[in-house]
């Protein structure tokens, strides 16, 4: 794609310089005599092609010429639709269950088979869970070197399985393994990728629809791989919901044998797990957040309160975590946590987007805020406007007393 000023007829009025999020238009002296125009727009290296400015300019003087591309192979040939799974000590993490059962409403949406990618070591046992969670294959390598996690192998096993069986549609959880590995497989198989999916659909041409949030958080994308295969995606655990497990579902096991030649490049000496995380948040059932609303380290007491008497975690927004009244391993939201809890509880946070992403999908979200027109309460199933300080003390009450 290619940026270009009209030099005729920009005026240089200054719009798309206000107008580009990333501030790589200037105005400037004109280096060529105008009739009428002193200055002139001039767009800079950190041009990110948005358009913004195109549709901003009001005398059409911007313009962006996109070359057409064209796939260079038979797209009709790629069908299925595939989960990568992950395992930690023996068990499969929650994620791989959740793409499942995203990923079966998009093989019927394709009308295609469920596929799933099952590596490890001593696992033949394990291929049955997978098929119950909804997968109609499983394909399988069990060998040593999965034992432990060597990206290298996962990532040219992976790799030579998709050459082979051509799914159109590869999924993996936006873990740290997941993230690790799968721009290395989409860069060995030069498709698209789009990492931390919060939506995932199929269109009337049969694309992928990845949504994610863009810009910070201030719109939310719709990314498609146009002209590369498979479209490969990452999401993040919590996002979508694992469907019932159907112990009586019949599928399909596919060996697939270890690649020749897999060299790694580093040894495992030891696993040393991280104790500063206090909380898992992302399996918690219920959750009480607090935002600057909540004032203070102090304020988090009544938070702290509510979630010991409920039996839940200790949620915050940025905001109260940037505010250093909690640590960030409490954060929900873009970059914090994503969360799927039954019960969401926010108290004096205001809804701003990039929370929302990372709390929406939650079963039932009561907001407890001061301003009626806060936009969590856009979210909420119950809304509550008025003072945490008055509501909360009442609430621990009320529940403690309803146990007697
Ligand atoms: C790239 C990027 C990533 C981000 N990632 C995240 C993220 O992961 N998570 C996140 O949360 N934010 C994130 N943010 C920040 C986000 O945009 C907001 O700034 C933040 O969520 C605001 O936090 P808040 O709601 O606690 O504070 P505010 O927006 O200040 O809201 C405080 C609310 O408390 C209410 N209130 C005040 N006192 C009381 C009281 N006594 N009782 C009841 N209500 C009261 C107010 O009415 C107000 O609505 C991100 C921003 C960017 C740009």
């Amino acid at each position: 794609m290619d940026i270009r000023v009209d030099s005729s007829k920009c005026t240089g009025c200054g719009i798309c310089e206000k107008t580009c999020p990333f501030g790589a238009i200037s105005i400037e002296d004109r280096k060529k005599e105008h009739p009428r125009f002193k200055r002139i727009a001039v767009i800079s290296s950190a041009c990110a092609l948005c358009g913004a400015c195109v549709e901003a300019c009001p005398f059409k003087a911007i313009s962006i010429k996109k070359e057409e591309q064209k796939p260079s192979e038979d797209l009709t040939l790629y069908k299925g639709v595939w989960v990568i799974a992950e395992m930690a000590e023996g068990d499969f993490h929650g994620v791989t269950f959740e793409l499942l059962g995203k990923g079966r409403g998009l093989a019927e949406k394709r009308n295609t088979y469920l596929g799933c990618v099952l590596l490890g070591n001593g696992i033949a046992d394990k291929a049955g869970e997978l098929i119950s969670a909804g997968a109609d294959r499983v394909i399988s390598c069990d060998d040593a070197i999965f034992k432990d996690f060597y990206d290298t192998a996962f990532v040219e096993t992976i790799a030579a399985m998709i050459k082979e069986h051509k799914p159109e549609i590869v999924l993996l959880g936006a873990t740290a393994c997941g993230r690790g590995i799968a721009s290395r497989i989409s860069g060995r198989l030069k498709c698209g990728l789009t990492a931390d999916c919060t939506g995932l659909d199929i269109d009337s041409n049969g694309f992928l629809v990845q949504t994610r949030p863009a810009f910070g958080g201030n719109i939310m994308a719709e990314i498609l791989s146009g002209n590369t295969r498979p479209q490969m995606a990452t999401v993040r655990h919590k996002v979508f919901k694992p469907l019932a497990a159907d112990p009586a579902k019949k599928g399909e096991v596919i060996d697939f044998p270890l690649p020749g030649g897999i060299e790694l490049n580093m040894s495992i000496r030891d696993f040393v797990k991280d104790v500063t995380q206090r909380v898992n948040i992302a399996d918690a059932d219920i959750i009480v957040s607090g935002g600057r609303g909540v004032g203070s380290q102090e304020g988090f007491k009544v938070i702290e309160n509510l979630a010991g008497t409920l039996g839940g975690a200790v949620g915050a927004s940025r905001g109260a975590v940037d505010a250093g009244w909690i640590p960030y391993s409490h954060q929900v939201g873009q970059t914090g946590r994503t969360v799927c809890p039954k019960l969401y509880i926010a108290c004096g946070i205001s809804g701003a987007i990039q929370h929302l992403v990372g709390m929406q999908s939650s079963d039932v979200i009561v907001a407890i805020n001061k301003d009626s027109q806060a936009p969590i309460f856009q979210v909420a199933d119950y809304g509550i406007v008025a003072d945490l300080f008055r509501v909360l003390p009442v609430l621990i009450k009320e529940i403690e007393q309803s146990r007697r």
